[in-house]
């Protein structure tokens, strides 16, 4: 077996590694740290979870240390596509390199301009940042990439997701040619390829098994769920995901709740604190300062539901995750693998539970044939309470609807909390145009610079065409005690009034 020492890393990284406490090198470690250090392009195919982050960290360290940082001109460049994966490498960075004298520089949207440009000008040995904000900075004329000489990729195929491809292509152009590149993506897809073929030089590929078929420490089970009515569904599938939780007792001690949009990031963290759920949301439109503040309550354990976007949680590091829901079936198989290898980390057990609406079962096919396995169906047990759902216990903590009521009071005694739920669920998602909403499920990161290959959402709502609603046993309905007499009378009778 390989072991670090093997690996002829800097002394010093050597002895950070052993205080960071690894013994043997992960298998993405012992294939890319070699090559890397030899200074040859690396194209490493592996997942976050996997031990990547170190697997370029490490060398990038060990031969930075050989040199020295000039101002304005890094040496070595870590691409990530969020800012917590950019955060989360610079943390690692420090974690590396505490023996070895180098400076970093984080940038990323969210923080001030003028303190980046502070590090920047004082001469950065490492710049670690998200490509807009790279560019950002190049085009006010406050940094060369003349003098990269190591430019790492990470999580391209997220980049690609993202619409950050031509960003990076540019990126690409304006470091020397003469660079050595660390490139990382959990899949090929040919966009990827592409750009692999067009920038690393002889690259050694260097690949590990998929998270998926590895992930026997985390049991999975799906729920197949349909609401009683479209406007309700909504509601029912919230109190569903709570009754998923409580039945989960004290085994769930905390978790990470992943829903396809960043508006149900939202709606669903603020619904399950009305219950008295300690539950706080992270996407792409909140403050990089709070998102991070919210990321630490998580990590320390004083928050204890994450409810979060793809992009958000994608890639980070938080050990001790006992729980996964998938609020929505992801509509990319791939971020299946990527969000339920938040839990059952470092040989711990796990637990993955997936509500699935019958439209998303296309994407569960999908899911299943990637993981090469049928997630076994559950929830039985919660059945019945979801059916008793349009007559729900009072939450723990009641609050009066935000807006005021546009529609009729509904007969049913639901408690106040869900009936400002239900039309919130029924208001802005009729009135936003499809469009928008999709453009919002794949813009988690603001403002990437060009959309190009965005892929088509096929997470719509289908139509419900079982129901119809302006006609019930041949009597209008709406109208209620309030009907004007004349509706009633016959047209004969119209006519003779
Ligand atoms: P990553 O794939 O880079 O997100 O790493 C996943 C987790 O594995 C992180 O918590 C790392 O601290 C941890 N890790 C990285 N390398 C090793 C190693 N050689 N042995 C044990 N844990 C490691």
């Amino acid at each position: 077996m390989t072991k670090f020492s093997d690996l002829n890393l800097d002394p010093k990284v050597l002895k950070a590694v052993a205080d960071a406490g690894y013994e043997t090198p992960t298998p993405i470690q012992a294939g890319a740290i070699p090559p890397a250090l030899e200074g040859r392009d690396v194209l490493g195919i592996a997942q976050t979870g996997t031990g990547k982050t170190a697997s370029f960290t490490l060398p990038m360290i060990s031969l930075l240390a050989r040199g020295r940082a000039r101002a304005r001109m890094p040496r070595s460049l870590v691409l990530c596509p969020t800012r917590e994966l950019a955060a989360q490498v610079a943390e690692n960075f420090d974690a590396y390199a505490k023996y070895v004298k180098l400076n970093k520089a984080l940038l990323i949207g969210g923080v001030s301009f003028k303190e980046q440009e502070a590090v920047i000008n004082r001469g950065a040995d490492v710049l670690i940042a998200t490509p807009g904000r790279l560019l950002d900075h190049f085009e006010r004329g406050k940094l060369l990439l003349t003098g990269v000489q190591i430019m790492v990729v990470d999580e391209a195929d997220r980049m690609l997701d993202m619409g950050f491809i031509p960003d990076i292509e540019r990126i690409f152009s304006l470091t020397p040619f003469t660079r050595q590149t660390l490139f990382f993506s959990a899949t090929m897809a040919p966009e990827i390829e592409r750009i692999t073929n067009t920038f690393l030089s002889a690259p050694e590929r260097v690949e590990v098994a998929r998270q998926a078929t590895t992930s026997e420490n985390i049991t999975q089970s799906v729920i197949m769920f349909k609401g009683s009515r479209k406007d309700r569904e909504g509601t029912e599938k919230r109190k569903l995901l709570r009754d998923l939780i409580q039945s989960e007792g004290e085994a769930c001690k905390n978790a990470i709740i992943f829903c396809n949009r960043k508006v149900d990031v939202d709606t669903v963290a603020k619904s399950m604190k009305k219950y008295g759920l300690d539950a706080a949301a992270i996407h792409g439109d909140l403050e990089q300062s709070h998102r991070m503040r919210t990321l630490d309550g998580f990590r320390d354990g004083t928050l204890r539901f994450l409810v979060a976007s793809d992009v958000a949680a994608r890639g980070l590091d938080i050990p001790n995750v006992s729980h996964v829901f998938n609020y929505d079936v992801p509509s990319h198989a791939e971020d299946y693998v990527h969000r339920i290898g938040r839990t059952g980390r470092a040989g711990k057990k796990g637990t993955a539970i997936m509500i699935c609406n019958p439209r998303d079962e296309r994407n569960l096919a999908d899911i299943e044939a990637l993981v090469n396995h049928q997630i076994p169906r559950g929830g039985e047990e919660i059945a019945p309470t979801l059916e008793a759902s349009t007559a729900e216990s009072k939450p723990e903590t009641e609050e009066k609807p935000k807006r005021p009521s546009r529609t009729r009071k509904p007969k049913s005694a639901a408690p106040k909390a869900e009936i400002a739920d239900a039309q919130k669920d029924a208001a802005p998602k009729a009135d936003a145009p499809l469009a928008a909403q999709h453009s919002d499920a794949q813009q988690e990161q603001p403002q990437p610079r060009s959309q190009q290959n965005e892929r088509k959402s096929n997470a719509r709502g289908g139509h419900d065409n079982s129901r119809n609603t302006t006609q019930r046993g041949g009597a209008p309905v709406g109208l209620g005690d309030d009907m004007p007499s004349f509706i009633a009378k016959s047209f004969e009778e119209r006519m003779d009034s």
